[in-house]
């Protein structure tokens, strides 16, 4: 497709600007027999003596003329080629939008089904058991935490879903000053509780007061967490930053992950966007969520911003104004 576009491109120049040649050779014809047919007027209208004034007068006016046609000759040619090019790379670019849009719906509906299948497989392994088997109270406390969490894995999709239908509508964000502390501190703890083995830490200068929608704040929260630990397997170490200062909120959350590619960066934001293959990936995801993140900060006026963390890892950067 790519050298298609590249040899359709060339032969659409190559053949504008043969033609502007061609044009530009009987223009120039066209001129010399003008000014040969005038020459020849004039010699046998005027007596030699009355020749030299008029008719130079005469081939002024003709050459002014040439000029003037010359030049739109060529403009016109420019402007055409430069649509042309405009409208060739617009084409191309459309296309390429539609087939990452393809490939990412179809990714979509991949991830979700497999999202969905395995907690129901396991929610339905778990009822099967408790059916059939007579559990010491040890062994039925684990399966109903294993339940819970399979439960909460299962809402967090469905909401993800809901949220990204709803982001793309007119989403209603209610604007408050709060304080974000405990806000954090509560998604915190209960990222926690699922995943025990994160190493989390949590800095922040005291109470930061921004005005921020609550619910649309802990989403952001809660997923750009959710992703620092799902991307830093098996050792998450994640270190997060809050500061109110001037009316500007601002927060961090750094993890010593797999990292983002550079030119990953703009991308991981789109709808169903998710890096690699399908078939050949690891974790879990549908690649909404930082979509609905993104959404939602910008909603709130805000920025979102991703970059390198050193050794290693991926730092997400979220500044609101009040
Ligand atoms: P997903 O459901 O796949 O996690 P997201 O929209 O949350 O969808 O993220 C999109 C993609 O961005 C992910 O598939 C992943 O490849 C990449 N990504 C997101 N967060 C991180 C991170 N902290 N570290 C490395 N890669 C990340």
């Amino acid at each position: 497709m790519k050298y298609l576009y590249y040899t359709v491109m060339m032969y659409m120049l190559l053949a504008l600007g043969w033609w502007t040649v061609l044009l530009l050779r009987t223009h120039n014809e066209l001129y010399n027999v003008k000014t040969d047919l005038v020459s020849i007027q004039f010699q046998n209208e005027n007596s030699p003596g009355e020749i030299s004034g008029s008719l130079s007068q005469e081939l002024q006016s003709l050459t002014s003329a040439y000029h003037n046609k010359k030049l739109m000759i060529l403009g016109e040619s420019m402007v055409f080629g430069l649509s042309l090019v405009l409208g060739l790379s617009f084409i191309r670019k459309s296309y390429q939008n539609t087939l990452i849009a393809s490939k990412n719906e179809q990714n979509f509906l991949l991830s979700v089904t497999h999202e969905l299948k395995s907690p129901l497989a396991a929610i339905k392994l778990i009822g099967e058991t408790f059916q059939k088997r007579h559990l010491s109270n040890e062994q039925s406390r684990q399966l109903q935490d294993n339940l819970c969490s399979e439960t909460n894995r299962l809402e967090s999709l469905i909401n993800n879903i809901l949220m990204a239908s709803k982001v793309r509508r007119d989403f209603a964000i209610q604007m408050k000053s709060i304080n974000v502390q405990p806000v954090i501190e509560k998604i915190i703890q209960n990222q926690l509780a699922m995943h025990p083995y994160v190493d989390l830490q949590f800095n922040t200068p005291g109470s930061c007061i921004a005005h921020v929608d609550q619910d649309a704040f802990s989403l952001i929260i809660s997923n750009l967490i959710e992703n620092a630990i799902k991307y830093s397997m098996p050792y998450p170490s994640i270190v997060m930053n809050a500061e109110c200062k001037e009316g500007t909120l601002h927060v961090t959350i750094a993890d010593n992950g797999i990292g983002i590619p550079v030119h990953e960066r703009e991308l991981i934001f789109r709808r169903f966007y998710r890096i690699g293959d399908e078939n050949t990936r690891s974790t879990q995801g549908t690649g909404l969520g930082l979509y609905i993140v993104k959404s939602l900060v910008e909603a709130m006026k805000g920025k979102i911003i991703v970059r390198q963390n050193t050794p290693k890892g991926t730092i997400f950067e979220v500044t609101i104004k009040s």
